[in-house]
């Protein structure tokens, strides 16, 4: 006895319900956009949103809760903080309480100077995917959605100044650094992706990927797209 056209199609469309189907390629529009706006050099830097991830790019976290900084961190924080280009948030698949901990560590007195902090509640996750070990991809069409609107209605801060109405952000000028390949797949031209800050990194003691990161955002801060050029000059 076989289940019934409708019965298969109503377990079908359980199993594949639009409300949880997740893309994970880039949109063609990403591609278009990229394609028809080809990245040059400006006289002057212009503003860009720098994301960062936490652990495995700026930091090491065991599952004890300890946590080590990832060399050259303070000079990196110190390097974002000092331009004023930069727009600065935090995107992280931790938990509230484990951010915080990780936050504080890395900025202590600084982190007023974050734009935003976003931390494992900001996914579209059930229940049981939050409890889980579940890594979400970071579509970054969430981040420009929300912080768009906030600089449009006049509730995003920078330094406590608001940021102007004619900021836009969006692929043009959004940068995520992230460990992870995994999780930037949807627009994989916006991040720059150090190797991951691990147990063996922290025992032989020699990573210099947050300065190679800040070497090449001296050049990147410059260009009229950064996802044009980094598709076609990656971070490596
Ligand atoms: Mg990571």
């Amino acid at each position: 006895m076989g289940l019934s056209f409708s019965s298969f199609w109503s377990v079908w469309s359980i199993l594949v319900s639009p409300s949880k189907f997740v893309a994970s390629s880039p949109t063609a529009e990403y591609f278009n956009i990229i394609t028809s706006n080809p990245s040059f050099n400006l006289v002057q830097p212009s503003p860009k949103l720098i994301i960062l991830d936490l652990n495995g790019t700026l930091v090491f976290r065991r599952k004890t809760r300890k946590v080590t900084k990832r060399p050259f961190l303070d000079e990196f924080i110190n390097y974002l903080f000092n331009d004023d280009n930069f727009f600065v948030m935090i995107w992280t698949t931790a938990r509230p309480e484990n951010t915080e901990i990780m936050v504080d560590l890395i900025f202590g007195d600084q982190k007023e100077k974050l734009i935003a902090i976003w931390n494992r509640k900001k996914f579209d996750l059930t229940n049981r995917e939050y409890e889980r070990n579940t890594k979400p991809i970071k579509n970054l069409d969430m981040i420009w959605n929300d912080l768009n609107s906030q600089i449009a209605s006049g509730k995003l801060f920078k330094n406590n100044l608001k940021i102007s109405f004619d900021l836009v952000f969006d692929l043009k000028n959004t940068i995520l650094i992230d460990d992870s390949k995994y999780k930037t797949k949807l627009q994989p031209f916006n991040a720059i992706h150090p190797c991951e800050f691990n147990r063996e990194r922290v025992r032989n003691g020699e990573d210099s990927e947050l300065k190679r990161i800040i070497e090449y955002l001296e050049v990147v801060k410059y260009q009229s797209n950064v996802a044009a050029y980094m598709k076609d000059n990656p971070f490596s």
